[in-house]
């Protein structure tokens, strides 16, 4: 069988963050464009399902956004079910959503638990609520704790936590509060994010006009460096750049994205990528809407990538992955002598101290971890001979 993830993108949310750069709409009345882009991802899920051959297998299901619990359960079932009407998912698949403390209750839980989801990523961000404020998030570190228990309340037993550092104005001492509280509760997986400025966002043009102070690149390295030493003590497993997990519970879909697998996306924006070919949805979800019920071609941006690109892209997300990379796997992936092909790049990154190779796999060292986006960045750069 052929396992194909898939992603389903809601782009709503009740306030647009001010950090924030995905595609996402806040609405300012009621309205029932919601209920109309689920209509057209089920749709979309549906004629997907008929250009696909019949030996396709979904392992896991990833409700992301924006905010998927923007929607009532209802429509977020309406969506999952659709997927189960024209896919083989798979009897073990891992069914996530994401969640926003500001929009999940126990009920809305409880019934997304019935309907197969069985993991929730909540986006707590920080305990701090004078942090929770400037991020512009609707929901108090309070409301976060409830959303929390309303999840295990409602039989979830695969929760992650987001968690976000280089806050502005945030202290080292906020930052070490808010991962004890999450070790407190005891999720079975957390995810790190330091804050980047985003071209657009109203964070970027306030750092831009002098407005607005992050923690200099020394107290976020420390910040990082401290919330691996936490975690690790508590029992985490630290198995991506950004990501921890109480073992067996690492996210299988984010491994889609490190292992460069296969997934398809639904929903305004989402990418899909099958076959080495990658296309972007129609981002506007009116415009989703009209080409979901034409039966037009959805996509907006479509690249087929060539094999030296495919492979530096799976150098460039899989060398985050802390157990690293197979060369031995990717040569055979790639039908090419992956070391020679990139012994330049090897070469400098290993005296820079920020790899190790050791038996043909290769990973980051500490101080790679702390760059990890250099030391990937360093895969596209030009190959160190002809094309693959
Ligand atoms: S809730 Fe999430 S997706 Fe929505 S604006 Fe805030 S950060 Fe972006």
């Amino acid at each position: 069988m052929r396992p194909i993830s898939i992603y389903i993108h809601i782009p709503f949310c009740e306030r647009h963050c001010a950090y924030c750069d995905f595609n996402v709409y806040t609405l300012k009345e009621p309205s029932d464009l919601p209920l109309r882009t689920v209509n057209a991802i089920c749709s979309e899920v549906k004629r997907a399902a008929l250009k696909l051959t019949s030996d396709v297998v979904v392992p896991t299901i990833f409700f992301g956004g924006g905010t998927p619990t923007y929607l009532s359960a209802d429509e977020l079932s309406k969506i999952l079910q659709a997927v189960r009407d024209n896919f083989r998912v798979a009897t073990d698949a891992e069914i996530t959503s994401e969640a926003n403390p500001g929009t999940s209750d126990a009920d809305k839980f409880m019934h997304m638990h019935q309907q197969g989801f069985n993991r929730l990523s909540v986006g707590v961000q920080s305990f701090n609520n004078g942090l929770l404020k400037v991020l512009d998030r609707t929901h108090t570190a309070r409301e976060a704790n409830s959303a929390l228990s309303a999840a295990r309340s409602a039989g979830f037993k695969n929760i992650s936590l987001d968690l976000m550092f280089r806050l502005p104005g945030q202290e080292m001492d906020q930052w070490e509060q808010s991962l004890q509280e999450a070790v407190q509760i005891q999720p079975q997986h957390i995810s790190l994010y330091g804050l980047t400025l985003e071209p657009g966002t109203r964070f970027e043009r306030l750092h831009a006009g002098g407005r607005l102070t992050l923690p200099d690149e020394e107290t976020e390295a420390a910040m990082y460096e401290s919330a691996i030493g936490m975690l690790q003590s508590a029992g985490y497993h630290h198995y991506e750049v950004s990501n921890f997990a109480l073992p067996g519970f690492e996210s299988r879909h984010n491994m889609v994205y490190w292992n460069n697998g296969e997934y398809l996306g639904f929903g305004p924006g989402a990418v899909s990528y099958i076959d080495g070919r990658r296309w972007k949805a129609e981002r506007v979800p009116l415009r989703y809407i009209e080409k979901a019920a034409r039966a037009a071609n959805m996509a907006v941006e479509d690249e087929t990538l060539p094999q030296h690109s495919a492979l530096a892209e799976t150098m460039m997300v899989g060398i985050r992955k802390l157990d690293g990379l197979s060369l031995y796997d990717l040569s055979a992936r790639y039908s090419l002598d992956v070391e020679t092909y990139y012994r330049h790049e090897l070469a400098h990154l290993q005296s820079g101290g920020l790899i190790t190779m050791q038996h043909g796999i290769l990973k980051l060292t500490r101080r790679g971890l702390l760059v990890a986006d250099l030391v990937a960045g360093e895969f596209m750069g030009r190959p160190s001979q002809g094309a693959v």
